[in-house]
């Protein structure tokens, strides 16, 4: 019998069995720069990526929907080593999917929207900064377990120079964020790519405001 792999979710809560034996997915996860800007549903974000060549038809899975890249993929998301070994075809054997798709064996997209604020973070994410001074906040784990405990008080205030601000501030850097919104590309490691600007100028064309990206592994 084989060991049970864990899957992090976010930097302070505890590890949990992956139903599915996968190794955490290395993603990159584009969010709008304005942690509360949402939007009614994912469907709003289908066809315009869709249009561009970013995704394409969507497939079912144990999580849900997946969108196997679509293709113009490659030219939408700039790739910066030389010569990626990137592959984007889902796995032959469906019975493979789940796994494939849970650790992002194979490039592809999930969408995720909530009406409430969700925190996102790499399990190796530094301490974030104070937006005014840059202290960084060693105690940040236990802020965000306040905050979760009751989230509607974001309120938050540096310990350095004493200037109060929401904790939705905080300056991390490409390894979390908060959001309601998230387009979220399996299979893709720290920097390994980032997305051009017919990507974020298309998100930005449904949102109505600029988009950023993070990369995460959970
Ligand atoms: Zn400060």
């Amino acid at each position: 019998m084989h060991s049970v792999h864990v899957r992090y979710y976010g930097a302070i809560t505890k590890p949990i069995p992956c139903e599915v034996c996968a190794l955490p997915a290395h993603k990159l996860i584009l969010l709008p720069a304005d942690p509360d800007t949402g939007i009614e549903n994912c469907e709003q974000l289908v066809r315009p990526l869709q249009a561009i060549g970013f995704i394409g038809e969507p497939a079912s899975c144990r999580e849900g929907l997946f969108y196997p890249v679509g293709n113009r993929f490659l030219q939408l998301v700039s790739f910066l080593g030389c010569s990626p070994m990137i592959e984007l075809d889902p796995p032959a054997n469906s019975a493979g999917l789940d796994a494939a798709i849970a650790d992002g064996r194979f490039c592809h997209v999930m969408l995720a929207c909530s009406p409430a604020l969700q925190f996102r973070a790499d399990p190796q994410t530094r301490p974030p900064r104070c937006p005014q001074c840059g202290h960084a906040d060693t105690h940040w784990a236990q802020r965000l377990q306040e905050w979760r405990g009751n989230p509607a008080e974001t309120g938050w205030t540096c310990a350095a120079c004493e200037q109060p601000a929401p904790l939705t501030r905080w300056v991390f850097r490409k390894t979390a964020g908060f959001g309601k919104v998230f387009v979220e590309i399996r299979g893709i490691y720290p920097s390994e790519a980032v997305p051009g600007d017919l990507l974020l100028n298309t998100l930005r064309s449904v949102t109505g405001n600029a988009w950023h990206y993070i990369y995460i592994k959970e």
